[in-house]
């Protein structure tokens, strides 16, 4: 693959499976050198580590916690420390509590919104200084379609994903002036370790409903990642981009 990321330096959070594994894996083979976190699953990171690395890929794994800004800030200044500087970023980490309304806990939400969009908020946050004083950084943030449409029994998941569209546009206001450009990409039906948890009627229930008529692979996401951190996506900011197989139209 064409090694047009070589020199950028990208953080991935939640890159230890799914859509993340797959972001890190395209930015990686297009020669960024990228940092990606995970917080649960360290042999799984260290697999994915290895491989890669052995192929003369340049990917490095660090436990971190979104939600804690402690967690985060020695995150990004061990990054900053080591390379000197951060081109991209990738809020990708995110977690369900699904249940109806009237069942939810205040756990249930508070551990979605603090993951999902406070998660975001603290990411965004620490890597503004870096990006600001390099006058260029790209931000994106996987969002959903439900943060757009709403589904039952994920108002906390749907709240935190609108959130994220919020923060999005917001911080590419923001953020403009120093040519640090910031999307969301809104995934429909992913078909990852988070979707394995729907029954077989929830899935084909998607399906039917889906006008391509298939999940997507992960890789779908990470495609359209490579887009926004490419110089093909340079005049885009503030968008939100639905890859959902026209689910949300
Ligand atoms: P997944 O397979 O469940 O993977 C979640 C990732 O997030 C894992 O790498 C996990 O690390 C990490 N993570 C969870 N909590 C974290 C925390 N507090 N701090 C740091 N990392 C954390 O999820 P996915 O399906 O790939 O989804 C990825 C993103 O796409 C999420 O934001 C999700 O909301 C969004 N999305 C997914 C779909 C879909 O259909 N799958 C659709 C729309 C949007 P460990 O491996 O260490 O646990």
């Amino acid at each position: 693959m064409d090694k047009r990321f070589a020199g950028k330096v990208a953080i991935v959070t939640g890159g230890s499976r799914g859509i993340g594994e797959a972001i890190v894996r395209r930015l990686a083979s297009e020669g960024a050198r990228v940092y990606a976190t995970y917080i649960s699953n360290p042999e799984r990171a260290k697999n994915i580590q290895d491989e890669l690395t052995k192929d003369g890929q340049s990917v490095r794994f660090i436990q971190a916690d979104v939600s804690n800004e402690q967690s985060v800030k020695e995150l990004i200044d061990e990054v900053v420390k080591e390379v000197g500087r951060i081109d991209v970023l990738v809020n990708n980490a995110g977690i369900t509590r699904d249940t109806l309304l009237m069942r939810m806990s205040e756990t249930d939400w508070d551990d979605v919104l603090d993951t999902n969009l406070k998660g975001a908020f603290l990411t965004c946050k620490s890597v503004c200084r870096t990006m600001m004083s390099q006058r260029k950084g790209r931000i994106i943030n996987i969002g959903s379609i439900v943060g757009i449409n709403g589904n039952p029994g994920q108002a906390n998941y749907c709240a935190s994903k609108a959130g994220l569209i919020g923060l999005t546009k917001s911080l590419a206001k923001e953020l403009s002036s120093r040519n640090i450009l910031v999307n969301c990409i809104a995934p429909g039906f992913v078909e990852t370790d988070m979707t394995d948890k729907l029954t077989e009627e929830q899935r084909a229930g998607f399906s039917t409903q889906i006008p391509l008529k298939r999940a997507a692979k992960s890789e779908e996401i990470a495609s359209v990642v490579a887009f926004f951190v490419s110089d093909d996506s340079s005049y885009i900011t503030g968008q939100v981009l639905c890859v959902d197989g026209g689910l949300a139209m």
